[in-house]
């Protein structure tokens, strides 16, 4: 595979990828949206708002304030995966205490870490009047977009199939596709009867026939077939836009990270569940493989809490994704699932239940019987 930058600046990125997998290409599109870490507001405290806005308006404007989430700013803070990401104290304090007559801009909110503060210093939040005081603590935490679009790092995540323009020498040349190309892709040379493909474009970083549409409107107006738009089945132009949080390089970058770390070991296991229902006549392994086979973004995560509500004593559940420690498990109930969060394995453990990988159950019962699917 390889790629080439066609332009890369603060927020933006526009790329081309050669001989890749269009399931490839769509998973790096999926992980840069949904799985790649940023820090935004996730708690407010209004202690006093006079501003006519109401106070949720305020939290909700607050959410998707960017802040900046370069690798420099990650560093060392807690993942949502990690046990105590939960706790206030993991985040970023901010305050914001002003009274009117003024705008109440983005700058105004004070970090507790110079590193993490708002991108833009001059996005509005609030209008205050004369009098009107406004005071705010907001706790910033890094999360993912799969669980709320304010953690999610791109604003622009898209793919599109490399273009291709054939023209067929056997027929006579038809000009009026040319002048049929809403993007100007196509001129008409009569001098040296040929129709050629425009090689710059102004405010586009893509060269010549990357930036066609593939709208077919040339090929809609030559009547005797002179003009073909294709695609390579194995090349794409690639498009990346942050709201400047981080670069979109980092967002590339950390998102093959998490395709490398993450995907070999998940398609073998599902590759090993269909076999497994296959071999053994058990539907459950099927049930379960095409739970895991869905996007990261309805990956299930469910907590002891749950577990304890819905499970009796010396019951197995399997949890197609991660089981996490919040709420107290009383009861011995082995748990099978794909992650344990470290506190969730101590507490099931604690009350004489096993934490087994979906593996392990294949082996022990590879009829998969009793067994509870939980989500
Ligand atoms: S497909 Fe559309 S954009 Fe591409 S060359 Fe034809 S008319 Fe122009």
């Amino acid at each position: 595979m390889e790629i080439e930058v066609r332009s890369q600046s603060d927020d933006e990125m526009v790329f081309i990828v050669r001989d890749a997998e269009v399931p490839f290409i769509n998973a790096i599109r999926r992980v840069a949206m949904v799985n790649v870490p940023k820090i935004a507001i996730e708690d407010v405290n209004i202690i006093r708002n006079d501003s006519a806005m109401f106070n949720e308006v305020l939290a909700h404007r607050l959410g998707l304030t960017p802040l900046v989430s370069d690798l420099d700013a990650l560093e060392g803070l807690s993942l949502p995966e990690d046990d105590d990401w939960g706790e206030y104290t993991n985040g970023i304090m901010f305050h914001l205490n002003e009274v009117g007559p003024k705008v109440v801009y983005s700058k105004d909110l004070i970090s507790s870490d110079s590193k993490i503060k708002p991108v833009y210093d001059t996005i509005p939040l609030v209008k205050l009047k004369d009098g009107e005081e406004l005071n705010i603590e907001a706790v910033a935490k890094v999360g993912y977009g799969k669980e709320h679009a304010k953690w999610m790092p791109t604003t622009v995540c898209a793919y599109k199939q490399y273009p291709e323009i054939t023209f067929n020498d056997d027929v006579e040349i038809d000009y009026d596709c040319a002048q049929a190309c809403p993007r100007g892709i196509l001129k008409s040379d009569r001098r040296s009867k040929k129709i050629k493909i425009v090689e710059e474009h102004e405010n586009s970083p893509l060269i010549g026939v990357e930036n066609c549409a593939m709208c077919k409107s040339c090929v809609r107006a030559s009547d005797n077939g002179y003009i073909n738009v294709g695609f390579k089945p194995n090349d794409f132009i690639f498009r990346i836009e942050t709201d400047g949080a981080m670069p979109p390089k980092e967002v590339l970058l950390k998102a093959c990270d998490v395709l490398i770390k993450t995907n070999p070991n998940l398609i073998e296991l599902i590759n090993k569940l269909y076999e497994q229902s296959r071999n053994e006549d058990a539907a459950i392994w099927r049930d379960v493989a095409q739970r895991l086979e869905r996007s990261n973004r309805r990956t299930a995560e469910v907590n002891l809490s749950d577990i304890a509500r819905h499970a009796e004593a010396g019951e197995t559940v399997l949890v197609p994704g991660k089981v996490l420690s919040n709420g107290d498990l009383e009861n011995k109930v082995d748990v099978v699932a794909l992650k344990f969060s470290a506190k969730a394995q101590e507490k099931i453990e604690s009350a004489g239940g096993e934490c087994i990988s979906i593996d392990e159950i294949m082996e022990s019962n590879p009829k998969g019987s009793n067994i509870r699917i939980m989500e």
